[in-house]
């Protein structure tokens, strides 16, 4: 790294980072103001050289769970596709879960292919968010691979949300089950009265009541409420309306059998319902649960929500990649096996262009998500959200973009349903809202970098400043 200034600090208080164990230096910092770079998460002045530095290698335990995923994938997976959305269709209505994904997921279950996402090494496969990262992408190469795995959104976000804060009564009640696959869950914290892009505008409410809470409001595009194993909620709620703005909400945990509770309508999203999970719109109406549903304790939904997020972000930027990367083998193919014009249709105008700006954006976007999966491993989902709201823009863009292009090249049949085309454009395009919209995430990406930017700035005056003469 070198570079001017940059020395071990010779100070004899100089702190050595906790987590990375290197000496603070002396780098634009004036002497007695030690700083050490991107290694200390305390230190909000992340060094730009320093963050980027990765190592690129998927750990042997990676590649280890790559391959047997791979192979499951290939074995199980693929080959029951079809029959699962046959039975789907087949089945009882309302919903049903087809039989076929059980017996999937007892297989994955004996090829100890399950739970993967879960860092935590007690309730899950222990692995970091860099070694999950490229299972996440060959998973997004199929519709239910996901479940199958015990991976798939929203109960990843729940089952995290109940290991890291859910008190242990809270975990034998809710997590074991879910962790199992038993049960299925919704994460309802948008409302339709309000711009749910800013979280603390949630106008729905959670009252402390002696020994209870009473929920009142309404949510909308509550994920996976329409399953039939959906047991539960978490609902966010307004406890404290006139809190500091980011104690006032609470998470609490809502049995669907709760009476209050009601499924308003299934909402479509290009008139799909996406059964068997759903998007509901879901009222609570004097819903009455005890005091310890509430998870961590009142007014504290947003600590627990910004712990939630990351690394789902991860998940559903791989995933997303994993959908890219199949609709670009599905281009190539296309453009290779049909003729127009005398030619191969990628010889044909652009086609060429096309397939090679789409080869260079995945790879750009799997870089990009691979070093936001590494930073929240070693130096924290904090100190990572710049890396995390730019993943959130760029893949689910990457993805709509060469799915689109994909559609494009199949002519009529790319958005005919006998092909996953259309399908895949939903499931990226949905992504550019769900998790908060990419104009959000741009907002935070340009707050992040001005100020870091100021930092900058007013580290070098100092430095001048040091050096000048007496
Ligand atoms: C299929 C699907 C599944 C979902 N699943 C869930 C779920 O399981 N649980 C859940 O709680 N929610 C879920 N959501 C909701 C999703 O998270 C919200 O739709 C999203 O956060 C946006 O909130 P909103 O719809 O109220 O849009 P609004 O807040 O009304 O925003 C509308 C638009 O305003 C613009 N905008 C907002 N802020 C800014 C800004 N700072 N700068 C510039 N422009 C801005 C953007 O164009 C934005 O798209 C899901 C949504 C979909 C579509």
């Amino acid at each position: 790294m070198g570079g001017r200034g940059r020395m071990r600090c010779k100070a004899p208080d100089a702190p050595q980072c906790e987590h990375c164990k290197r000496w603070a230096t002396q780098q634009r910092a004036g002497h007695g103001q030690h700083k050490c770079s991107i290694y200390c998460l305390k230190d909000p002045n992340i060094d730009y050289q320093l963050r980027n530095a990765m190592d690129f290698a998927y750990s042997p335990r990676a590649r280890q769970y790559m391959e047997r995923l791979n192979a499951f994938m290939s074995e199980h997976v693929f080959p029951a596709e079809a029959e699962y959305f046959s039975q789907l269709k087949r089945g009882p209505l309302p919903w049903n879960v087809p039989p076929v994904m059980q017996a999937l997921k007892t297989k994955a279950k004996e090829a100890g292919l399950w739970n993967l996402f879960l860092p935590d090494e007690e309730f899950g496969a222990g692995l970091s968010n860099t070694d999950y990262a490229p299972l996440a992408e060959i998973m997004g190469r199929s519709f239910i691979a996901p479940e199958v795995f015990n991976c798939n959104a929203p109960d990843t976000g729940n089952m995290e949300v109940l290991a890291k804060y859910g008190s242990p009564a809270q975990q034998e009640q809710w997590l074991k089950p879910l962790l199992a696959g038993e049960y299925r869950s919704a994460f309802c914290m948008t409302e339709p009265d309000v711009a749910s892009s800013d979280a603390t505008n949630m106008r729905a409410t959670a009252l402390v009541e002696g020994d209870e809470v009473l929920l009142n409001g309404r949510k909308w595009w509550s994920t996976g409420i329409g399953h039939p194993n959906c047991k539960f909620v978490i609902f966010m709620g307004l406890t404290y309306p006139d809190g500091p703005k980011h104690a006032r909400h609470s998470m609490v945990l809502v049995p669907m059998a709760t009476p209050g509770v009601k499924i308003e309508r299934m909402l479509p999203v290009f008139g799909a319902l996406d059964e068997p999970y759903g998007h509901g719109e879901v009222s609570f109406t004097n819903v009455r649960v005890p005091l310890a549903n509430i998870i961590a304790g009142p007014g504290r939904g947003f600590e627990i929500a910004q712990g939630r997020l990351g690394p789902g972000r991860i998940h559903h930027c791989m995933r997303a990649l994993g959908a890219a990367e199949m609709a670009l083998e599905m281009l190539c193919k296309r453009a290779l096996t049909r003729s127009a014009f005398g030619k191969p249709l990628a010889d044909l105008g652009g086609n060429a262009d096309i397939i090679a700006n789409a080869r260079m954006a995945i790879e750009q976007s799997r870089l990009l998500t691979l070093k936001a999966a590494w930073m929240m491993d070693t130096v924290g989902a904090k100190a990572a959200m710049s890396e995390i709201s730019q993943i959130k823009v760029v893949a689910p863009n990457v993805a709509q973009l060469v799915i689109d292009q994909a559609i494009q090249i199949h002519g009529g049949a790319g958005l005919c349903d006998d092909l996953p085309l259309t399908a895949l454009f939903a499931y990226a395009r949905v992504l550019r809202l769900a998790d908060g919209p990419d104009e959000v995430h741009r907002a935070l990406i340009a707050k992040l970098e001005l100020k870091a930017q100021a930092a900058k700035a007013v580290g070098v005056a100092s430095v001048v400043t040091a050096g000048e003469p007496a």
